[in-house]
């Protein structure tokens, strides 16, 4: 526990490690999901001392936070972990309609509590931002959730910088929750500054690019049916990134560490980054992703890091 860390200026702990579990019960986003081997991952996750989790309604629309509240209820250990959950969009006819009104976002709230079986959500996000609710309004309806201790923290997602600002007009955003990998860096230039002015936890998402930025990828790779579609697999991009890749693969080598761990731990050098929610879809690589605690970095590796994906 000596390593864990504050979420922003919050008093909620979380080992900097915590799991994404959009690949538990996420149906909607990963075919042939195993909703055992996902509350297995949630368990084995726990166990290992991983208090942080990461999930939504948009993951199997509630199906995610159904299977971890149960985890949870089987172990009895409610307080011991850190729940991130996100609000919305709900899908009607099969089209995303986001909505952050007062009145969906309380309503919503209690729906949650009841899949995830608690009285209390640790960190709850907006998922995505609407057109036409102000943002200081949406989130002054959390504060009210919060100040009646149905959530202890406030998160945003998917907002842009100048939503972000709006949001946090009266202090109340405690985390960010944006896409930001080694190939993709924008958050560095208005993000990061902002965020840490202002004690707000950055969470990245898609730190592996999907698992492109665990090594396990070549050129001549046969990409799975289920990363097709993702703008990470394109045949050029794709490509860029395995190259870039291999130029990291052989430090890893040489730290004898593997690549994931690599990438993982040089996010944990950014000090705007609080804690990283890589997913997994099997246990063992919820326990290879931990072992990135083990992992230092020298500043001039952090700087090579840095130089291959600049
Ligand atoms: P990610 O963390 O970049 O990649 C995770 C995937 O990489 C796993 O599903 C697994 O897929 C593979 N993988 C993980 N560890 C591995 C290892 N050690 N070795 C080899 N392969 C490994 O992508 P993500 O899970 O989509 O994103 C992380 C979390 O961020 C999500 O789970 C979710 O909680 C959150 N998220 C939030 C938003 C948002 O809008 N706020 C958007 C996306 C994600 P395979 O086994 O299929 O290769």
């Amino acid at each position: 526990m000596e390593n864990f860390v504050p979420l922003g200026k919050t008093d909620i702990f979380v080992n900097p490690i915590g799991l994404g579990a959009n690949g538990v019960g996420g149906h909607n986003i990963h075919p042939n999901l195993d909703e055992k081997e996902g509350k297995e991952l949630v368990r084995v996750a726990i166990d290992n001392g991983i208090n942080f989790i990461d999930t939504a309604y948009y993951y199997g629309l509630g199906r995610s936070e159904e299977l971890i509240g149960e985890v949870m209820k089987e172990m009895g250990n409610r307080s011991d972990v850190i729940i991130a959950t996100k609000i919305g969009p709900k899908i009607i006819d099969g089209q995303r309609i986001i909505d952050n009104s007062p009145t969906f976002l309380k309503e919503e709230v209690d729906k949650c509590l009841k899949r995830l079986q608690t009285d209390y959500i640790d960190l709850m996000y907006i998922h995505f931002p609407d057109e036409h609710t102000p943002k200081d309004e949406a989130i002054g309806a959390l504060k009210e959730l919060k100040d009646e201790g149905k959530i202890r923290a406030i998160g945003v997602s998917n907002f842009t910088y100048e939503e972000l600002l709006e949001a946090n007009k009266d202090g109340y955003v405690d985390v960010y929750q944006g896409h930001y990998n080694l190939i993709r860096r924008e958050a560095e230039t208005e993000f990061f500054p902002y965020t840490l002015k202002h004690s707000i936890a950055y969470i990245p998402y898609f730190p592996l690019a999907s698992g492109l930025l665990t090594g396990k990828y070549a050129k001549d790779t046969e990409i799975p049916e289920a990363r097709k579609k993702s703008p990470f697999f394109q045949k050029e991009t794709y490509n860029a990134i395995v190259e870039k890749v291999d130029r990291l693969r052989k430090m890893a080598e040489a730290k004898e560490v593997e690549v994931a761990n690599l990438v993982l731990a040089w996010y944990l050098t950014q000090e705007a980054i609080t804690a990283i929610i890589p997913g997994a879809k099997r246990q063992d690589q919820v326990s290879n992703n931990l072992k990135t605690a083990n992992v230092t970095l020298s500043e001039e590796e952090k700087r090579q890091i840095d130089q291959i994906f600049k």
